[in-house]
């Protein structure tokens, strides 16, 4: 059974610790993260990009693999799937399909537009008891005339948005989706404190989680960040396992080529990573 992802992220505000939401793209990495999740006794958020929903054939398949999974391999932890920068169709969609949580990711649109628009996926989520993430636009990746600096949500702006009734908010902070470039200053903890007094105690979402120095990432969940978005490391992971299972010629020895022996070493790599961001993280034995 899947859960929303309110309690296990309020829970995560109140002890001080962030639980990740992994994105899947198909059934090695569905199983390996709820794999790893158990192992670790945490609770885990499945994430899911529109373009991995379609990629699996659609959301109805996605949602009824995981259910499937979660049953079949015993998992015990609490387990939420989460839509990932959903349009407004897409959380839609998503909310029909069976997902137990969905982003609506309205940052594009002028705030007035984003607040009319998540306002109506909070209403339609929450008569089905499916959680929301919202995003506040970013005020720019360039602040000051330095560019690469991330982006930055407005402190007021988040306040407007959390009156939909949002169960958690992304707001920038000097993140940055995808590869960090040369001479980026890190998060602005500053910009981070100004959010959270404005947001009281609802869960603060950081993206683009890939690269941020250790440090960084437990200061910022000591400021309130509960939910931290991982999504390129795993994928960086399970390509360089696979790439070495290759280049050591072992897909040519015996039946080195089955799906299953040159998926394992990826499989793996996937696992580990996921432990390995659950102990950072500190989600740990939260069950
Ligand atoms: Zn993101």
């Amino acid at each position: 059974m899947l859960v929303n992802a309110t309690k296990m992220l309020n829970d995560a505000l109140k002890g001080h610790y962030a639980i990740g939401h992994f994105n899947i793209n198909n059934l090695e990495w569905t199983k390996q993260v709820l794999l790893a999740s158990e192992e670790m006794k945490s609770p885990v958020i499945l994430g899911v990009s529109e373009g991995a929903g379609k990629y699996m054939c659609g959301f109805k398949t996605v949602a009824a693999m995981v259910k499937a999974a979660v049953e079949d391999l015993k998992i015990t932890v609490p387990v939420a799937l989460h839509l990932d920068h959903g349009t407004f169709e897409g959380a839609k969609a998503c909310i029909e399909a069976g997902f137990s949580s969905v982003m609506f990711d309205g940052s594009k649109y002028e705030i007035n537009e984003n607040i009319e628009k998540t306002k109506e996926i909070v209403n339609l989520a929450h008569s089905k008891g499916i959680s929301v993430e919202a995003e506040v636009g970013a005020i720019g990746g360039e602040e000051d005339g330095v560019k690469g600096n991330g982006e930055f949500a407005d402190p007021i702006e988040c306040k407007n948005l959390l009156a939909t009734g949002i169960d958690f908010l992304a707001a920038g902070i000097g993140n940055i989706h995808g590869v960090y470039p040369e001479g980026w200053p890190g998060l602005n903890f500053d910009r981070l404190a100004l959010i959270k007094k404005e947001i009281g105690d609802t869960p603060l979402v950081l993206h683009g989680g890939t690269g941020i120095p250790a440090d960084q990432i437990q200061k910022s969940i000591s400021l309130g960040v509960s939910k931290i978005n991982v999504n390129t490391e795993c994928q960086l992971a399970f390509a360089d396992a696979t790439r070495k299972y290759i280049e050591a010629g072992k897909d040519k020895e015996k039946k080195g080529f089955d799906p299953r022996k040159l998926l394992a070493p990826g499989a793996e790599a996937i696992k580990e990573k996921v432990k390995e961001k659950i102990l950072l993280f500190g989600s740990n034995n939260k069950v």
